[in-house]
This record gives C-alpha cells, sequence and structure tokens, in this order.
C-alpha cells in the first residue's frame, strides 16, 4: 500500500490523492506547520484565560469527562495541579469499561482530592443503541473520516449527560477528554438550550432515543439557567510528555496493565468499534487524526505509523460480541482472517465472520 510521504496517511483511506511525489491533498493544502503552532498557540491562551477566570469563582468550577485513560486521566490531573480547579468528574460507564479503569479512577480521584460522578444507564438500552449502529450501513462518517456510529454516540452521550450534570451543579464549563473533532479554536460556546437542541438531534440520527429521555435535559431544567455553557476540547492543544505523564499519574496510584496495549484497552467497545470500521472498510478510524497530529508537528510520521499498527485484541473483540449477544455468520475469507480474527479463522477452520446478526433473548 502508499503512504504519504509527508504524513504517513495510508492509500485506503477514502477519497485520498497523493501528487507524484506522493503526498497526499491534505497535505498539499494545509497551512505550514508554523501556522498550526499559532492555532494552538491561540487555543491555549484562550483556555488559559478561562481556566483562571472561572478558578476565581466559588466551586465547583467545571465537569470533566473521565474514561480512566491514560490521557484523560493526565487531563484531570493537570486541571488540579496546574489551574487549581475544584472538579467534578463523571464517567459515562457503557458496560465496556475496562475493570483497571475504575480502579486507578477512585485511586486517582481520591488522590486528587475531586469529586467524582458514575453515570450507568441501563444496559439493555445502550445495547439496543450500540447493535443499530453497528448494523447500519456505513460506520465510518464521510466528513471527518472517524468511526461514524458506537463512539459517536458515546460522545454524544457523554456531551448529553455533561450538559444536565452542568445546569444541575451551576457548572457553566465542561472539559472533554478527547481531542476536539469540532472546532480548531478548541471550544464552543453557546446556550443550554441550543445545545441541548443539537445534540438531540445528532442522537435522533443514531437511533431510537426515547428511553435516553431519563438522562437527557428536560425543557424546564433550562428555564433557570441563563449563562452560557463553554465546552472545551483540551487534549487537542494542551503539549504533554508521555513518559513524565505516566511516572506521575502512576505516583498518585493510577496504574493501567503495562504496558497498555491491545489486551486491556480503557474501553473494548471502542477497540471494538475501530475493528468493524476497518473490516468494513479497510480504513483505520484513527489515521486522518494521527496524520494531522503529524502535520501540526506533535508526532513524528514514525510514531504516527506506530500508532496505526495498533490492532484490537481477538480476546476483547470475542468478549465486546459476547456481551452485545452477536454471533457471526461464517463465510470463508482468508485475507480478512489476517486482521485481529485469526483466533476466530482458527477456531472455525479457516472460517472467518463477516456478517453480524443479533440474537433474540
Ligand atoms: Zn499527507
Amino acid at each position: 500500500m502508499q503512504y504519504c510521504n509527508r504524513c504517513g496517511l495510508p492509500g485506503n483511506t477514502p477519497h485520498i490523492q497523493f501528487n507524484h511525489e506522493a503526498i497526499c491533498q491534505f497535505c498539499q493544502d494545509i497551512p505550514t506547520v508554523n501556522k498550526y503552532q499559532e492555532d494552538r498557540k491561540k487555543a491555549l491562551l484562550h483556555f488559559e484565560t478561562r481556566m483562571k477566570e472561572i478558578s476565581l469563582g466559588h466551586g465547583p468550577h467545571c465537569l470533566v469527562s473521565w474514561n480512566g485513560g491514560q490521557h484523560n486521566s493526565y487531563l484531570i490531573m493537570r486541571l488540579k495541579e496546574e489551574y487549581n480547579l475544584d472538579i467534578v468528574a463523571y464517567t459515562l460507564d457503557n458496560g465496556f469499561n475496562a475493570t483497571w479503569t475504575f480502579e486507578s479512577m477512585r485511586a486517582l480521584s481520591e488522590s486528587l482530592a475531586i469529586d467524582h460522578i458514575i453515570i450507568k444507564p441501563r444496559f439493555s438500552m445502550l445495547k439496543q443503541l450500540i447493535l443499530s449502529n453497528i448494523e447500519s450501513e456505513s460506520t465510518l462518517n464521510p466528513d471527518t473520516l472517524t468511526n461514524a456510529g458506537i463512539c459517536r454516540l458515546c460522545k454524544l452521550l457523554i456531551r448529553s449527560i455533561g450538559l444536565r450534570l452542568a445546569l444541575q451543579y451551576g457548572v457553566s464549563t465542561i472539559i472533554y477528554g478527547w481531542p476536539t473533532e469540532i472546532d480548531a479554536a478548541g471550544y464552543l460556546q453557546t446556550t443550554p438550550q441550543k445545545l441541548h437542541h443539537t445534540l438531540q438531534k445528532q442522537l435522533t440520527l443514531l437511533g431510537e432515543t426515547t428511553q435516553l429521555s431519563n438522562y437527557l435535559l428536560a425543557p424546564e431544567d433550562m428555564k433557570s439557567h441563563s449563562k452560557s455553557i463553554y465546552e472545551t476540547w483540551p487534549l487537542s492543544f494542551l503539549d504533554y510528555d508521555e513518559k513524565a505523564t505516566l511516572q506521575r499519574l502512576n505516583t498518585l496510584g493510577w496504574h493501567a496493565p503495562y504496558p497498555p496495549d491491545s489486551r486491556q484497552p480503557y474501553c473494548w467497545l471502542k477497540d471494538f468499534a475501530n475493528y468493524i470500521t476497518m473490516r468494513q472498510t479497510g480504513y483505520n478510524p484513527y489515521a486522518l487524526e494521527v496524520s494531522q497530529q503529524v502535520r501540526q508537528g506533535r508526532i513524528t510520521r514514525e510514531e504516527g505509523t506506530q500508532h496505526l499498527q495498533y490492532k484490537p485484541s481477538p480476546e476483547v473483540i470475542a468478549a465486546t460480541q459476547a456481551k452485545l449477544g452477536i454471533f457471526e455468520r461464517i463465510k470463508l475469507d482468508q485475507d480478512s482472517a489476517n486482521f485481529a480474527g485469526e483466533h476466530l479463522s482458527r477456531r472455525n477452520n479457516n472460517l472467518y465472520p463477516t456478517e453480524y446478526e443479533h440474537i433474540e433473548d
């Protein structure tokens, strides 16, 4: 397969076009690295001003979504230690978070003296939503080339739940633990009404959401809140050193199975979503994000390529399928068997799953 000479984006990226020097169109179009650095500096400056401002008021100062993974946990630590914020962290337990994440979150929240709320919607409902997104035609968002269904679903739920909690706590700032797909400035600011409306609309596109109303904002919740809601994604612009981050987190009681690899990802569903997208399209839904980081000069082309070598572990895939009540309809497909499904193909005499079917309870 061909790879972009500059950012390493693979040739199976939808709509990719290479020029005669094997440079992809994204690299041809981009502003220089300097321009990116300027933008990031601007975003960081804006963020720091905002954090300083809110830290002067009475707490809690902000809500922070928390998945227990390394980068997200690092963000929480930094918000507390560097910006001195009174934090209410919250976690959406989708039923697929690894056990170690909860142990680590408990230890870290105690070390940092922050509040931590865990929200676990009933699994039967989440399962239904997840399944309807697995079965949908395309698992890739054509605009962002990221996972269209499952990960997007969780992010929308996290934002929707965050909005509700924000109004309950009288907090105007919600901080998310993943890099933004939304805005280069790294933040969005709008009224609770408008945000609610946008999120609701997007959730509806992903499936039947009537059952979700228990977790979402009701119109009467919005009446008392006149302030606008500020959402931000600092991992898009904060710099950090992975090694130092890990050491500091370990001293505070946060531990991942080491190395934090494919055997124990923080969210099994995320790995499963990647697996499905890769199997349907051949394309790794993180390729564009990773190549973007290369273009921004945040990681090298080699580091980017290494990130994309990551393959979900067969055990994780199998356990996720089992919990979702999915079994595979088997069809011979030797090519696909090279990816992540070795255990299944061995078990099934070189047969590999190509279609999903939901078993009715
Ligand atoms: Zn490129």
